[in-house]
């Protein structure tokens, strides 16, 4: 299914159903907005105890740069990777914390996601700590769909259907989270929870860090109703 890309006009009703128009809600270019309509944080909702304990093991762990497919030399046969400036990002091995982590995702599906998308959750991808430093950035995209370049529009290619973070440290400059088509962006605290919903209305920038070290955790939900794009859940799906 291809979808329009998403500009509501900055004088129309917002799409939210607030009544205001986009440019004075969901769009507004205030410094003391609200987030836009679909992305929620949650201050503190991991303590600054357990924060300094993932980090300091991250910080003792061994850690690997994302790397993306390379569609000009991977065969049906061999699968060819490459780095890809436009991700600059490491995934740091949390093996000895694994067990935790997803029982903390577990924590946040059945808490906050499942009630507010009025849905069970099928699975929730293997949670993975993101180490993004000096430079580390990664360039607008969404999570669950892609843009074909020709004709503009936008197809679901993965079943995800929430997306979460879950930042856990503070002491670095740049590295916010910019919602481009919403004009918002969140600069991130130590134990702040946020989801939203994974399609392009919802694509983001991380912004790049300037100096220091930004840890985050991630995951993707897939909730129970939406149509399946794919033939098979993905090798880490956590089944619910
Ligand atoms: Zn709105």
């Amino acid at each position: 299914m291809q979808e329009k890309p998403f500009q509501p006009d900055r004088r129309e009703p917002c799409f939210c159903g607030s009544g205001l128009r986009f440019k004075h809600c969901c769009g507004s270019f205030a410094d003391d907005r609200k987030p836009p309509h679909g992305v929620h944080v949650i201050r503190d909702f991991l303590s600054a105890e357990a924060c300094k304990q993932f980090v300091a093991s991250a910080e003792k762990s061994t850690s690997t740069w994302l790397k993306v497919v390379d569609p000009e030399r991977s065969t049906a046969a061999k699968t060819v990777y490459m780095s890809d400036p436009r991700r600059v990002t490491e995934r740091v091995d949390m093996n000895a914390h694994q067990t935790e982590l997803n029982r903390l995702v577990q924590q946040v599906v059945h808490r906050f996601i499942e009630p507010e998308f009025a849905d069970k959750a099928a699975w929730f991808e293997k949670p993975h700590v993101l180490k993004y430093t000096p430079g580390g950035y990664y360039h607008m995209h969404a999570d669950s769909q892609h843009m074909d370049p020709q004709t503009g529009t936008w197809s679901k290619t993965l079943d995800r259907d929430v997306s979460m973070l879950l930042y856990l440290n503070e002491g670095y400059s740049g590295g916010a989270l910019r919602f481009d088509n919403f004009h918002y962006t969140l600069q991130p605290e130590a134990g702040m929870l946020v989801f939203f919903p994974s399609d392009h209305r919802y694509m983001h920038t991380a912004l790049p860090v300037a100096t220091g070290t930004r840890y985050a955790l991630v995951s993707w939900i897939a909730l129970k109703m939406p149509a399946k794009v794919c033939a098979q859940a993905p090798s880490s799906a956590i089944r619910l």
